[in-house]
C-alpha cells in the first residue's frame, strides 16, 4: 500500500516534468533534463550508478520489480539508473515513445530488427550500406533464414515491388556512407505503410537534434551514439529509438535485452550524456567547417571529385535540404587519381589523423576500400559500389585554413 502511494506520488511529479521539458527549446531540453529521483547529496551532474544489482527492501518488492509490476531496476545487463537517464534525455528530445541503449550501434541495429523478423521473413533494404549492416544481413541474418533483398531505395517502384507479405521492415540509411545516397524517406513510409510494414532508418548521418525521423514517417530510429553522441569518440554505443508506439516492440526489445545482453553500460551512459550536452555546440562548428572545406576542395585539381549532399551540384542536395532542414553532416568523400594517390594522400597528411569513425572532435582521413571493406571480396565491392579512389574525411572542430592547408599540401 505504502509503496504503491510512493509509485503514485513519483509518477505525478515525473509527469509534472515532462510537461515542464516539453515546454523548452531544445538546446535547453539537451541540457535541463532532470534526473529521475533526487540525489542523495544533490549532485549537479548525473550520479553514475556503477553496480551490478540491486538489493531490496523485502521479497514482495523484489518480485515487483522483476516482474516489471514497479519501475525499479534489478539487474544491470537489463537496467541500470544512468542508462536510463541517457535514454530518458534522447526520448525527450526525439519525442519517441520509447529509447533503448544498447552497447554499439551495430548492437541496435541487430537487436531491434531481431525483435522484428523471424525465419523465413525478409528485409528490403539496399546494397549502399555501412558494411557491417551490409554483412550482418547477407551473412548472419541470412544463416538464420532472414533474406536480405537489396534494391534501390531512391526508385520506389523497385521498393514497391520487393515488398511481400513475408517482408518484415524496410530498411534505410539516411545519407549512404560512404557513397551519401539520400533515399526520400517520407515517399519510402508511404509505401511501407500502406503495406503494414515498418520503416527502419539508420540516422547515424545527421544528428536527431537537427531533424525529426518521425515527422517523415520513421518508425524505428537506429543510431550509432559512438558517432556525433559521444563526440571526442570516447565511447562505443547505439539508440534504438521507437515512435511505432507497439507494445510488442517494446516486449520484444526487453527479451533481447535479457537474452542477448547487450544493454549499454552506465559508464558510457555518463560519457554520452555528457557529448550528449554539447552536441549542438560541436555539430554547429562541425557542420559549418564540413561546408566551407567542401567548398574549398572544389578548387583542388587533384581531386577528380568532392561527394557532399551540401554542395548544390550534388544529386541529392536538394532532397538532403529537404529532410534534414539544411544541415548536411560532417563526413566528406573525395575522389583522387588512383588508389597510390590515397595512399600517398594519407601518408603525407600532418595535422589530419589517420583512423576510422565518424564525427570526432578531430578530423580524420581513411581509405575505405582497403580497410573497412579492405576483406570483402571483389564481387562484394562491385554490389556495394566501393570506389578503390575513395578517400573519406570526417570534418572535426579545428580552423579549416589548417585543414585546408594540410590537404593541399598532402595532394602534392
Ligand atoms: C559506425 C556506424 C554504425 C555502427 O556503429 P558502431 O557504434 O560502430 O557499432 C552503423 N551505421 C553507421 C551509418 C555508422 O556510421
Amino acid at each position: 500500500m505504502f509503496t504503491e502511494k510512493i509509485n503514485h506520488f513519483i509518477d505525478n511529479f515525473l509527469y509534472f516534468c515532462i510537461c515542464l521539458i516539453n515546454l523548452m527549446k531544445l538546446k535547453t531540453k539537451t541540457i535541463h533534463s532532470a534526473y529521475q529521483s533526487k540525489d542523495a547529496y544533490g549532485a549537479l551532474a548525473m550520479p553514475v550508478y556503477h553496480t551490478a544489482a540491486y538489493e531490496f527492501e523485502n521479497a514482495e518488492i523484489m518480485s515487483d520489480a522483476f516482474c516489471s509490476r514497479v519501475a525499479m531496476p534489478d539487474y544491470s545487463r537489463v537496467t541500470n539508473p544512468t542508462v536510463i537517464y541517457f535514454e530518458k534525455r534522447v526520448k525527450e528530445i526525439t519525442g519517441a515513445s520509447a529509447v533503448y541503449g544498447l552497447t554499439s550501434g551495430m548492437a541496435a541495429i541487430s537487436n531491434a530488427l531481431l525483435s522484428i523478423c523471424q525465419s523465413g521473413d525478409n528485409i528490403v533494404t539496399s546494397n549502399h550500406l555501412f558494411g557491417n549492416t551490409w554483412l550482418l544481413m547477407s551473412k548472419t541474418f541470412a544463416r538464420l533464414g532472414i533474406e536480405a533483398r537489396f534494391c534501390n531505395l531512391c526508385n520506389p517502384d523497385e521498393v514497391k515491388a520487393a515488398i511481400d507479405e513475408r517482408t518484415c521492415c524496410v530498411y534505410a540509411e539516411i545519407i549512404s556512407n560512404p557513397l551519401q545516397e539520400v533515399a526520400d524517406l517520407q515517399a519510402l513510409a508511404q509505401i511501407v505503410h500502406s503495406k503494414g510494414k515498418l520503416l527502419l532508418a539508420d540516422t547515424t548521418m545527421i544528428p536527431f537534434t537537427r531533424f525529426s525521423a518521425k515527422a517523415l514517417g520513421v518508425d524505428l530510429e537506429l543510431v550509432s551514439s559512438t558517432k556525433y553522441v559521444s563526440g571526442g569518440a570516447s565511447t562505443i554505443g547505439g539508440l534504438v529509438i521507437d515512435y511505432s508506439c507497439g507494445s510488442a516492440f517494446n516486449e520484444r526489445m526487453q527479451e533481447m535485452m535479457l537474452n542477448l545482453g547487450a544493454y549499454m553500460t552506465p559508464h558510457v551512459a555518463y560519457m554520452q550524456t555528457l557529448g550528449l550536452e554539447n552536441l549542438e555546440a560541436r555539430y554547429a562548428l562541425e557542420s559549418a567547417n564540413t561546408m566551407e572545406l567542401a567548398e574549398r576542395l572544389c578548387t583542388l585539381p587533384a581531386i577528380k571529385y568532392v561527394n557532399y549532399t551540401g554542395l548544390e551540384g550534388n544529386p541529392y542536395h536538394k532532397i538532403a535540404s529537404r529532410q534534414f532542414n539544411n544541415t548536411y553532416g560532417a563526413m566528406i568523400c573525395i575522389e583522387l587519381e588512383s588508389p597510390e594517390a590515397c595512399f600517398r594522400f594519407l601518408n603525407n597528411l600532418k595535422l589530419i589523423k589517420r583512423a576510422t569513425n565518424l564525427f570526432d572532435n578531430r578530423t580524420l582521413a581513411i581509405h575505405p576500400a582497403s580497410t573497412i571493406f579492405g576483406n570483402f571480396s571483389k564481387q562484394e565491392l562491385k554490389a556495394m559500389d566501393i570506389s578503390e579512389t575513395c578517400i573519406r574525411l570526417s570534418v572535426g572542430l579545428e580552423d579549416v585554413d589548417d585543414l585546408f592547408e594540410d590537404i593541399s599540401q598532402a595532394l602534392k
